[in-house]
């Protein structure tokens, strides 16, 4: 501020004070009286992200909003990757006489948003801290949904890893130490690409250190050490922990108590999905930013509460490695469908549960709701009835998941015995609490009631007092309850009444006994007001302790929801439970493409086997044209390994699986303007991935490697990939090519195997018959296929004489090319297209 500012008011330097204790770059919403208001380059930056009306008060710019208008403009402040902390009135301005106390309740940031309103009920919303090793190589992280208090770290793994599981959270708030700041920009690649709803914010490196972050951590667990959770192993997981958890409190401003444990995240026992398999082979998104639909998870997810469809997001993009686990979710789904019965009364049961994890987190931070603790004890209520369910379908993983559910009769009943279901109302209307919970609630509430009572026979008694028929007893906050008679009727007043306000048509007065009776309803109004509140953090009190178990509940309803869900899954797209094998086969009988076949009408899919043995079998090269099926049929191998090692059964008549460790995928062509990457230079860098990292156990799809440069380079390349992939990957490979050439592989690798997608030549055209057939294509069909799409007769004619001299001419393409000038001007004059004479010789020049 220049030194010509006029002195400070004491409202403005409360302000300043406020603004001085948030972090520097969050916006402060200031309260004042029933708008929130900001300052200075705060008004700036709201008034912009929100369009509201910049107005300058000396000089000093600002701007608000009605507080009622919070729930719509702090969302639109969020995603506008604004941070935002919250000034509110820690009293009420009517009752004091000085400047009001405000104090931050609140900051709120991407990674910290608690409010259901903000929150997609199938999604976590995660808040990440990275702390990169000495070397830069490895890196830990540690991610924790604050709204529902799910929280894990991973131990040092190697930055490829580590931002690929940043990219599968779909993490809203990156933390890192202020030191790692500049390395993360350093390494090759620089900062990873988190899209625009992701925010980076730097905190300071002393919260990273493992020694404070174990302090802290123990501080907020009640924990004398961090053993339990394997801190000797793994410091720097813990640190980033140790800081996450320490930004996740200061933004709350509160103890989260719902944050109970970390737990461990390892990739060691799961089928790892870089980022771009999750986006080539549509998973969670389809290419066409269509949203769900038309992508694995839109086919497979039927789940019906929340925690069963974030669940199913985890199990989809981390899917498992262990036999006995699998074998387990496969039991599970064949017994819900040997009874399908119990399915159906498992899942209509599971209808009436709602988002436990995240009333949880409410009832911890003390913005639970009414409707939640309704909507508790609605979904504990059908806990009895589905654990004996569970537990009669006899199946190892559902009775383990059933045991799990916790015993919450007497807290049902106690919500029962307590809270009004029929209309509740707001908290603090009065309304919430049965009569006969709580005799003081009820006594107040006949005085309140009975003195509304009263207030009507006193308006009788005064109207026939009187003889003022008009006569009205009223209420107003100004100055509580009066008589109002009007102007007509003024000489009929009696000499009791106090004048208090004359209007233009009516006089208001009081008398004692209204003012009497007033101070007792008013009274009790207030008490019933406060007790209510206060009768309501009790109930929550009571709950907190059930924390545990109803996170443990709400964890294993999750996994039942997803598990009946796949079932039901199953039931309707006729899938086939697979077998699954610690080695390198894959044997596919009459595959299917999960979602393909859901769009085509039904009975048109036309299915396909696939057989892998990792030896003999190992690389299969496909060849065919355009359009012809390749790459639904490559995606189709994919989508079904990973259905298989989610705990899915498949698209297929039958499908034994070798454990996949890594799916690669290189398939498309999506240029990445945003990171300034040229297709070819995109292609390059998965292949180059792919390459460095498969083994013998990984699935690896490629989609026309090679494509996006000239054919010689393209084909060179192309062919070395298969070579490497082939003899020192030692990988399954799908490997669809336009490269004829690419055939001849097979003579020379036992390994490979040619195949082509079957097309049948009728005096019409061709037919694509969708079939994958042994042996290698004979032609490319490319012509026929812009024909299809719409391309002038005349360009397909001057295609076709073209491809005939490229395909005849000895010598190959470079003399074809020399003799295009001659072979067009014989064209002209009338000529064969053919370029050969009788005896096969070039007739052209
Ligand atoms: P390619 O990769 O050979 O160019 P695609 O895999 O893109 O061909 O398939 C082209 C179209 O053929 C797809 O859009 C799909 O509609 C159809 N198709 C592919 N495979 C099948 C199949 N097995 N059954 C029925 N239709 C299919």
């Amino acid at each position: 501020m220049s030194e010509t500012t006029p002195a400070l008011t004491p409202m403005m330097k409360q302000y300043l004070e406020a603004k001085a204790a948030i972090p520097a770059d969050a916006v402060l919403l200031f309260r004042l009286g029933d708008f929130y208001e900001e300052f200075f380059e705060d008004a700036e930056k709201v008034s912009r992200a929100l369009d509201l009306v910049l107005t300058r008060r000396q000089n000093m710019p600002m701007c608000g909003f009605p507080y009622h208008a919070l729930d719509t403009y702090l969302p639109r402040l969020i995603n506008a990757g604004i941070k935002v902390a919250i000034a509110e009135q820690m009293e009420d301005p009517k009752s004091v006489k000085r400047l009001v106390k405000r104090e931050i309740t609140r900051i709120v940031t991407p990674g910290t948003v608690v409010d259901g309103k903000m929150l997609d009920r199938n999604s976590y919303y995660y808040l990440t801290g990275l702390r990169l090793s000495a070397d830069g190589r490895t890196a830990a992280l540690a991610a924790l949904d604050v709204s529902i208090g799910e929280f894990f770290c991973t131990a040092n793994e190697p930055v490829e890893v580590i931002v690929n599981e940043l990219i599968r959270l779909g993490t809203r708030e990156v933390l890192i130490p202020s030191d790692d700041a500049e390395r993360w920009d350093k390494l090759p690649g620089g900062r990873p690409d988190l899209g625009k709803h992701t925010s980076w914010t730097v905190r300071d490196k002393r919260d990273f250190e493992p020694e404070a972050a174990a302090e802290f951590l123990c501080r907020h667990f009640n924990i004398a050490s961090l053993d339990c959770y394997g801190y000797r192993d793994n410091p720097d997981g813990l640190a980033a922990a140790g800081a996450v958890l320490r930004y996740a409190t200061e933004s709350l401003r509160q103890d989260a108590a719902h944050i109970t444990e970390i737990k461990r995240r390892r990739f060691d026992r799961n089928l790892e999905l870089d980022h771009a398999t999750i986006r080539n082979l549509e998973l969670v998104s389809s290419a066409s930013d269509a949203g769900k639909d038309g992508t694995l998870l839109g086919v497979i997810d039927a789940t019906i509460t929340p925690m069963g469809g974030r669940h199913l997001k985890n199990w989809l993009l981390l899917p498992s490695r262990d036999v006995d686990e699998l074998n387990g979710r496969y039991d599970s789904i064949a017994h819900f469908l040997d009874d399908p019965g119990a399915l159906t009364d498992v899942r209509e049961l599971l209808g009436q549960v709602r988002d436990l994890e995240r009333i949880c987190g409410r009832i911890c931070l003390g913005t639970a709701s009414v409707r939640d603790l309704l909507a508790l004890k609605e979904s504990l209520r059908i806990l009895p009835e589905l654990k004996t369910k569970l537990l009669d379908l006899n199946t190892p993983l559902l009775g383990d998941l059933a045991r799990k559910f916790g015993s919450f009769s007497t807290l049902v009943e106690l919500l029962e015995h307590a809270i009004n279901a029929e209309d509740p109302g707001q908290l603090g209307d009065g309304k919430v609490f049965k009569t006969g919970y709580y005799r003081e609630m009820d006594e107040l509430r006949a005085l309140s009631g009975h003195g509304k009572d009263l207030l009507s026979e006193i308006q009788q008694r005064e109207i026939s007092r009187t003889g003022i028929k008009s006569l009205k007893v009223r209420y107003n906050s100004v100055f509580g309850y009066y008589i109002e008679v009007s102007k007509a009727n003024l000489d009929l007043v009696p000499f009791d009444y106090v004048r208090k306000q004359t209007l233009v048509n009516a006089e208001r007065f009081i008398t004692p006994e209204l003012k009497e009776l007033e101070s007792k309803i008013l009274g009790a109004e207030e008490r019933i007001r406060a007790l209510e509140l206060e009768l309501f953090k009790n109930l929550c009190d009571v709950i907190s302790p059930m924390l545990n178990d109803l996170k443990q509940t709400a964890d294993a309803l999750g996994d039942v929801d997803v598990l009946s869900g796949l079932a039901d899954v199953a039931r309707r797209n006729n899938y086939c439970r697979p077998e699954v094998f610690d080695d390198q086969r894959l044997v596919i009988e009459r595959g299917r493409h999960p979602v393909l076949e859901r769009l085509l009408p039904a009975g048109e899919f036309v299915p396909n086997d696939t057989t892998f043995d990792g030896y003999l079998r190992r690389m299969m090269v496909i060849t065919g044209p355009n359009m012809a099926g390749k790459s639904t049929y490559i995606r189709q191998v994919g989508l079904i390994v990973i259905m298989a090692q989610l705990g899915s059964f498949v698209p297929a008549d039958r499908a034994q699986i070798g454990l996949a460790d890594r799916i690669f995928t290189r398939v498309g062509a999506a240029d990445d303007l945003t990171r300034n990457q040229s297709t070819f230079m995109v292609e390059m860098v998965e292949t180059a991935n792919i390459l460095r990292h498969a083994t013998p156990r990984s699935l690896v799809i490629m989609d026309e490697v090679g494509r996006g440069t000239s054919t010689y380079d393209g084909l060179a390349i192309a062919w070395s990939v298969a070579e490497f992939l082939h003899d020192d990957c030692a990988c399954r490979t799908l490997f669809a090519t336009h490269y004829h050439e690419l055939t001849e592989l097979a003579i020379t690798r036992r390994g490979v195997n040619n195949f082509n997608v079957k097309v049948e030549e009728t005096p019409d055209g061709i037919v694509f018959l969708r079939q994958i057939v042994p042996g290698p294509s004979d032609r490319s069909y490319g012509i026929y296929v812009a024909k299809l799409a719409g391309v002038p007769d005349e360009v397909l004619k001057r295609a076709g004489d073209l491809l005939k001299l490229l395909e005849d001419t000895p010598g190959g393409i470079e003399q074809a090319i020399l003799q295009i000038p001659a072979y067009t001007a014989r064209l002209k004059r009338g000529g064969k297209a053919d370029p050969r004479d009788g005896d096969g010789q070039l007739i052209l020049v």
